[in-house]
Parts: C-alpha cells; sequence; structure tokens
C-alpha cells in the first residue's frame, strides 16, 4: 500500500500533518478497538479490486446509464429482452471474479468475533466466497433466477446455458460490465434475441436481485436493522450511499447514536454523518488495520 493513498476527514478539521496516511489508519484501528461489535455494511467498492466496476464516480454520480428499473423489467418485453442480452454477456465476468483483500479482511475480522453482522449492497457472493457468514445480502444474489409465476428458484449458470443455446450470436461477445453483471452492450439485432423462460413453467424469469425502483424485502431490512441495534459501531465499506436502502442505515444509527466509521474513495451521501471517515482503497486500508488490530484481539 503507499502511504500517501490515504486520507482522513472527520468531524473536526483535521490539519495537514494529521491527515498523513499513518493518522487515518491510526484512527481507524481505534474505532476498531473501541467499538467490538460492527454493523458492517459494504457497496460495489469492496469488489472493484475484484475486476467488478462500480456505479458511482467520486462525486458519487452514475459512472454510466443507470441500470434497469423494476417497473420497465416487469412491464416490457423490450426491457427484459435488453437486460437479458447484456446479462449474458456480463455473466462470464462475475462468474469468474474472485474475493479481493478487502473480502478476506472482513472475513477474518468477522471469524475474531468483531462483525455483529456484515450486510452487504452487493449481489456478487464475493463476501461469503471470501468466508464471511450470515451476509445479508439486501439486494439478493445474482447467482439465482426466479420465476414471477411459479416462484421456482433456478441458479444463473443453469439459465446461461439456455441463453446460449438460444442466442448463439451473443456468445464469446465481451463489452464494459456493471456490478450487477449489466453488459453495457447495445446490439442491433435486440429482436431477434431470445429470453429464457421458466424450465419449470414457461414463465417469466427474473433474477434474484432487487432492481432499482424495488424495494428491498421487509424481512431482510429487519434482519439487518436488528443487528444494527445490537452493534456498537457502525462501518460503512465501499459504498457512496447514494440509494437508500443502504443510506437509511446510517441515519437510523445516527438517531440511536451508534457512531460510523467509513472507508470509501469519494463522496457519500451520508459525509456529515460519519465520525471518521477514510479515503483509500478498501482492500489496502481494511488489511493494514486488521493486520494490527488482530494481535492485541487474539490475546486477550
Ligand atoms: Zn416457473
Amino acid at each position: 500500500m503507499t502511504e500517501s493513498s490515504l486520507s482522513i476527514r472527520r468531524a473536526e478539521p483535521l490539519s495537514s500533518e494529521e491527515a498523513s496516511s499513518a493518522v487515518a489508519l491510526d484512527a481507524l484501528r481505534a474505532f476498531m478497538a473501541r467499538h467490538e461489535r460492527l454493523f458492517v455494511l459494504t457497496g460495489a467498492g469492496v469488489s472493484v479490486a475484484s475486476g467488478i466496476p462500480g456505479y458511482r464516480d467520486m462525486n458519487g454520480d452514475w459512472m454510466r446509464a443507470q441500470p434497469i428499473q423494476w417497473q420497465a423489467f416487469r412491464d416490457s418485453e423490450h426491457a427484459r429482452r435488453r437486460y437479458w442480452a447484456r446479462s449474458m454477456v456480463g455473466w462470464p465476468m462475475l462468474a469468474g471474479a474472485e474475493p479481493n483483500a478487502a473480502h478476506r479482511a472482513l472475513a477474518q475480522l468477522g471469524a475474531e468475533g468483531r462483525i455483529a453482522r456484515l450486510v452487504t449492497q452487493n449481489v456478487d457472493g464475493l463476501h461469503q466466497r471470501a468466508g464471511s457468514a450470515e451476509v445479508v445480502e439486501l439486494h439478493g444474489s445474482i447467482d439465482a433466477v426466479i420465476c414471477l409465476d411459479c416462484g421456482a428458484r433456478h441458479s444463473r449458470a443453469a439459465i446461461q446455458t439456455l441463453l446460449l443455446r438460444d442466442n448463439p450470436a451473443l456468445a464469446g461477445v465481451s463489452a464494459a460490465v456493471s456490478a450487477d453483471g449489466d453488459a453495457h452492450l447495445e446490439w442491433e439485432a435486440l429482436d431477434r434475441f431470445r429470453v429464457p423462460d421458466c424450465p419449470d413453467c414457461s414463465g417469466v424469469l427474473k433474477p434474484d436481485v432487487v432492481f432499482f425502483g424495488e424495494n428491498v424485502p421487509r424481512e431482510r431490512v429487519a434482519a439487518a436493522a436488528q443487528a444494527l441495534e445490537a452493534a456498537d459501531a457502525m462501518l460503512v465499506v465501499g459504498s457512496s450511499l447514494m440509494v437508500f436502502s443502504g443510506y437509511r442505515f446510517c441515519r437510523w444509527a445516527v438517531q440511536a447514536g451508534t457512531p460510523i466509521a467509513a472507508i470509501n474513495m469519494g463522496r457519500t451521501r451520508a459525509d456529515s454523518l460519519f465520525s471518521l471517515k477514510i479515503e483509500a482503497p478498501c482492500g489496502d486500508a481494511l488489511s493494514a488495520v486488521t493486520a494490527q488490530l488482530a494481535p492485541s484481539v487474539f490475546n486477550r
């Protein structure tokens, strides 16, 4: 890690000396040493080092066209065709992504009992693959596909086989991809694209993810909210918190007097709510902190 990649921002302005990386990491380490049961909320920034691009730039603005809206997917066959064509092209990248240092550091913190609950806005499953347990996937999992008619659950890999079988013209095509597996593909022959049907009932399939414009299932929010109540601090990792489903946890934390630290490159919607903010790549900051935090915990 290069030390100059770190900066710190907190409620009280820091002097330029204080803003050095060592101070930033010390402050984060002290925060985590003080608060032993963290409610961790992660976002797309955590998976960037795994090769999965985020949605937002340093200002929290969309880097590309906004992802598909739930209403469009539900109501328009054209929108579904476009979604599945882009998803078909984007899937191999998501399916092949590996956990990075940030996922591993969080898994380690979890194994050390320092995480009350890990809640993620990501749908890539990389926290679980790194070894984190009982992850709440706020926005679902890209690994599964559900039938809107019969409720059957299918693996995304199985649906990819159908997509490839029915749309050989798109096999092997590559395009830039977003965190939800949406490839940035504009395909002229979209009218000929064959959308996969439910293998059980020929019904309409939808990835088991929460689309923009769709509500996060109530029980998922309740489980996360309960975990936040039981935690003594909140740690945001790699999220601009621009989406309300994540931002609201910061509001609830502040209402409950629970301090929040954040590691994120760039502006977030909750900047004014943080006790401590570290602007650094998630994996760098987390591995540096956990490496030095671990011994004192193990030896206690
Ligand atoms: Zn079905």
